[in-house]
């Protein structure tokens, strides 16, 4: 019985991995690897770079060096966790939601907001990406700057290259923070608004996921992690994180270390005094540096070595 269950959370989880290059709502989703692709091809033309477009894009290390299989490792393994712990925790979103509309009417009456449905609809689209985005800068600020947190954190940045599926490269205690706030967010914001609106609550949505979060996926996001140096005229690095800025934030260099925390807007980074345009570098070598990067060679090593750092403190 036990080990029937256990094949079948193994193929649950096979088939979450396998449906990532099919669900608009991911990042790797076909549609959006294509997109970039596209944009890359423009970096290249602007780039005047010598070699062939496709030596460019498919260079062996980046798509099947040592770094890479271990990129897929941790995809397969964090759909395993995914399927196992944060699946059942999914539904505690909309039952916080619900609750907390059930006190604020309990409590302070009907919201009676002359607001139009359109007008609630998008104040609604925008804050739950703009709290989403916020709460998840302040997540990656404390995994940064905590070092307990720093030591699972150190997944993400032991790649030393970057692929789009570098994305899904994070220890399985920061994927479940990460979920847990999304959860969390997504409740207080959902909820919120639910009493808002009377219960009445639409998103404006593309292709099944928010429009503003589609935008974003489509415009290159898979950029982000890859050696493309898509840049962003300089005045709008302030708003927006671009993808040459997040690969800064993958720079060995200890003067780029927990800079451009942000995901989709760099206001954050602006106001917390850690922003870093794109112009102020040059070259990148990503990684933690020659000699940490050592400890991370396997997905054995990523998987545990984060515990035995912190037991050796202990
Ligand atoms: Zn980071
Ligand atoms: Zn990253």
């Amino acid at each position: 019985m036990l080990i029937e269950n256990l094949l079948d959370i193994i193929y649950e989880s096979v088939k979450l991995s396998l449906s990532y290059v099919t669900s608009p709502g991911k990042r790797v989703y076909i549609l959006y690897l294509f997109s970039s692709l596209l944009l890359a091809y423009f970096v290249y033309k602007k780039s005047n770079i010598k070699i062939p477009f496709t030596s460019y894009i498919f260079k062996h290390k980046v798509w099947l060096g040592r770094s890479a299989i271990i990129d897929y490792a941790f995809v397969l393994f964090n759909s395993f966790i995914k399927v196992l712990l944060i699946a059942p925790l999914l539904v505690y979103s909309l039952d916080m939601a619900q609750h907390i509309n059930d006190y604020m009417v309990h409590n302070y009456g009907r919201a009676n907001l002359n607001w139009s449905p359109t007008s609630l609809t998008v104040l609604y689209t925008f804050t739950i990406v703009v709290v989403n985005d916020f709460a998840s800068f302040i997540t990656h600020y404390f995994m940064h700057r905590v070092p307990f947190l720093w030591e699972f954190h150190k997944v993400h940045h032991s790649a030393t290259v970057l692929n789009p599926f570098t994305q899904y490269r994070i220890h399985p205690l920061e994927l479940i923070i990460n979920n847990l706030r999304g959860i969390f967010i997504k409740g207080v914001a959902t909820g919120v608004f639910l009493y808002l609106a009377n219960e009445q609550i639409s998103l404006i949505t593309f292709l099944g996921i928010n429009i503003l979060n589609f935008i974003f996926l489509f415009f290159g996001a898979n950029l982000r992690h890859s050696h493309i140096k898509l840049k962003y005229f300089n005045f709008l690095e302030y708003i927006f994180i671009s993808p040459y800025q997040h690969q800064i934030h993958h720079s060995n260099d200890k003067e780029h270390h927990s800079t451009n925390m942000g995901s989709r807007l760099a206001i954050w980074d602006y106001l917390f005094g850690t922003l870093i345009r794109s112009k102020e570098v040059k070259k990148i070598t990503f990684g933690l540096g020659k000699q940490e990067d050592r400890s991370f060679t396997t997905f054995w090593k990523n998987l545990v070595n984060p515990f035995l750092r912190l037991a050796k403190v202990v």
